[in-house]
């Protein structure tokens, strides 16, 4: 069901019976040279797609932009800062908690957005609500098997993860000929940038979160390289998240 299609007294009738709203977040950023720069809100909306066939509970229009700072350099990138993503995302919430609604499942297809979320979890249990972070990028290294069948993987940014998930959304959005190598830059010899907002020294990942540009020259951030994407890899994902959000909304419904 979702708020912009139904009228208000149908809304009414849905607040009436229910407390519970799913709430999309994402992204408007580079994800790389062979990527859309959408990627981050084009992956939750097509997970909301499936949802949307196992559920009636609520989906709120998803919002496009977030927190994105550090990848502003790059053309294309908007982001709106890490106030003003949490005010629009506080007045979002609160409308909803005005209707009755008290279980905020976010979909978010953007990591950066994970620290405003945290903000607003906690500001919301003080007003009697549960927010649940279903982060779909991080979930699906539970859920399905990596691209070589591993049991153990993950993702980076605009990796083999991301633009597998692209692919099985519309092959065309997916400029194949910009798929390259990306190597990481340096902060110093001794300090080689191991992911997008980490250093290695001595075995050991640090975080030290620097603009991006600073990073890598082509935009996407392994350690998954995107030449190994497949469009079938990427339907999994997305399915699986949504099979299992479906799910986690029975359990949720019930506390
Ligand atoms: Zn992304």
């Amino acid at each position: 069901m979702r708020l912009e299609n139904v009228t208000w007294p149908q809304a009414e009738a849905y607040f009436k019976e229910n407390d519970i709203a799913i709430v999309p977040i994402g992204s408007i950023e580079c994800h790389g040279k062979h990527l859309p720069l959408g990627t981050d809100t084009l992956i939750p909306n097509r997970i909301l797609d499936f949802i949307e066939e196992k559920t009636d509970t609520l989906i709120v229009p998803t919002m496009p932009y977030g927190n994105t700072d550090y990848l502003a350099s790059f053309p294309g990138t908007i982001s709106l800062g890490p106030e003003i993503t949490y005010q629009v995302m506080y007045q979002i919430l609160d409308g909803l908690y005005q209707n009755g609604i008290r279980k905020f499942v976010v979909l978010n297809g953007h990591g950066g957005n994970n620290s405003i979320l945290d903000r607003l979890s906690v500001d919301f249990e003080k007003k009697g609500c549960i927010l649940v972070q279903m982060n779909w990028w991080i979930m699906v290294w539970d859920l399905v098997k990596g691209y070589d069948g591993s049991e153990k993987w993950n993702g980076g940014h605009g990796g083999a993860e991301e633009t597998a998930a692209i692919m099985a959304i519309n092959k065309d959005l997916v400029d194949y000929d910009a798929i390259q190598d990306s190597p990481l830059k340096e902060l110093s010899k001794d300090l080689p940038f191991s992911g997008m907002a980490t250093v290695r020294f001595k075995g050991v990942d640090i975080p030290v979160r620097r603009l991006t540009k600073n990073v890598t020259d082509n935009g996407w951030v392994g350690p998954d390289h995107p030449k190994y994407a497949t469009a079938e890899w990427g339907n999994e994902m997305l399915v699986k998240t949504a099979d299992y959000i479906v799910e986690f909304i029975k359990v949720l419904k019930d506390i």
